[in-house]
C-alpha cells in the first residue's frame, strides 16, 4: 500500500469540569467528549523522510514541521516500532484551528491510524491509545470517537451510549484562544477570587440524558468551566451565545478552551433554521451543522 487516508471527527465538551491546578502543572477534569461531523482528513503516502502539507480552512496557520501534532504522532509511532520510517503526511483542515474543538489531537490521532496501516505495523487499538496518552491530553478521544467520559487529564476513557442523534450548529469565530491561555485565565479568576475547588464529578443528569437521548434536558444539562475564561478573553462571545439562546437553542456554550461556540438543537431542521438565523445576525464568522455522535478515525 503507497497511500492512506484517514478521515477524524471534531469533537465538543458536553460536560467540562475542571478540577484542582495539579504540581505536574495539569488540571484533574471531567471531561465528556463528544464526536461531531467535522472531519478533517489526513493522507499518509510512503517516501523516505518526514514532510507535512497543511490545506484547507485556515492551514496558514497550522505549523508545517515537526511541530505539527500529526507529524509528531508519527514520530513517536516509529520511535514506538524502533524503526525510522519515513512518511509524507497532507492533512485538509475543516475543524476549526485552535478553536476548542481538538484539531491538532484529531489529526494526530489520524496520523497514528495512517500510518500504523501504511507502515502494515498492525498495532492494537490499545497500543495506539498509549501512545496517544503521552501526545496529549484529547488524542486519546480522538482514536475512540464516539461519546465517552474521560478523567484524570482526559485520557482515562470510558464510552458512553447515546439514545439517539444529536443535532448541532457551531458559530466558528475569527482567530483562536491559546488552550494554556484559558487555562491560566481559569486559574488566575480563581485564586483572586479565594474560591476552594471541588474535585471534578460527572454530572448524573447529564450522563442519564445523554442515556435517554433527550436533548432538551442535556441543553439544560451541558457546562464548560473554562468557559467565563474564555468570555473573559474573548467578551464578544457572550453575545454569540445569547444570539443563539435567543432563537431557541436547547443549550449553548463555549466549546472546550473556545472559541467556537455550540449550540444544541432539536433536531436536523431545527439545526438548519437555528443556522441560517445567527449567520443572519452576524455574530460569528461563520456558522455550520454538524450531528454526533460519529465514529473516530476511519480509513476512506
Ligand atoms: P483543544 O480543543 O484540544 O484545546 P484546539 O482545538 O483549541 O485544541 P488546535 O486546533 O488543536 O486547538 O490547535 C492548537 C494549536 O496547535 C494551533 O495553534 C496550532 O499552531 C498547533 N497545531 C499543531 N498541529 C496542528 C494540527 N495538525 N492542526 C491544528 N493545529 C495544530
Amino acid at each position: 500500500m503507497n497511500s492512506v487516508t484517514v478521515r477524524v471527527p471534531a469533537k465538543v465538551n458536553l460536560q467540562l469540569a475542571v478540577g484542582p491546578l495539579r504540581d505536574d502543572g495539569f488540571h484533574d477534569l471531567v471531561n465528556v467528549f463528544h464526536a461531531v461531523s467535522i472531519f478533517d482528513e489526513v493522507t499518509a503516502t510512503a517516501r523516505t523522510g518526514m514532510s507535512v502539507r497543511v490545506e484547507g480552512d485556515s492551514a496558514d496557520q497550522v505549523p508545517e514541521d515537526d511541530d505539527n501534532l500529526a507529524v509528531r504522532a508519527a514520530l513517536a509511532l516509529a520511535g514506538h516500532a524502533g524503526r525510522s520510517y519515513g512518511v509524507s503526511l497532507v492533512i485538509h483542515k475543516s475543524i476549526p484551528v485552535a478553536g476548542g474543538m481538538a484539531g491538532g489531537s484529531a489529526d494526530a490521532a489520524a496520523a497514528l491510524v495512517a500510518c500504523n496501516e501504511l507502515w502494515g505495523l498492525g498495532l492494537p487499538p490499545d497500543d495506539l491509545l498509549e501512545i496517544a496518552a503521552d501526545l496529549g491530553s484529547d488524542v486519546p478521544f480522538a482514536l475512540l470517537g464516539g461519546t465517552a467520559v474521560g478523567t484524570g487529564r482526559g485520557e482515562r476513557l470510558t464510552s458512553l451510549e447515546v439514545g439517539g442523534t444529536l443535532h448541532w450548529v457551531f458559530a466558528l469565530a475569527d482567530g483562536g484562544l491559546s488552550t494554556a491561555r484559558v487555562y491560566a485565565e481559569c486559574d488566575r479568576t480563581r485564586e483572586a477570587a479565594g474560591e476552594r475547588v471541588a474535585w471534578p464529578r460527572a454530572s448524573d443528569p447529564l450522563l442519564a440524558a445523554l442515556r435517554e437521548g433527550d436533548a432538551k434536558a442535556l441543553g439544560a444539562e451541558m457546562v464548560n468551566d473554562l468557559q467565563p475564561a474564555a468570555l473573559a478573553l474573548r467578551p464578544s462571545l457572550a453575545r454569540t451565545l445569547e444570539a443563539g439562546r435567543e432563537r431557541g437553542a436547547l443549550g449553548a456554550l463555549v466549546s472546550g478552551s473556545g472559541p467556537t461556540c455550540a449550540f444544541l438543537a432539536e433536531s436536523k431542521a431545527h439545526a438548519k433554521e437555528l443556522a441560517l438565523s445567527l449567520g443572519a445576525a452576524g455574530v460569528a464568522r461563520d456558522v455550520i451543522t454538524a450531528h454526533g455522535p460519529v465514529p473516530g478515525p476511519t480509513v476512506v
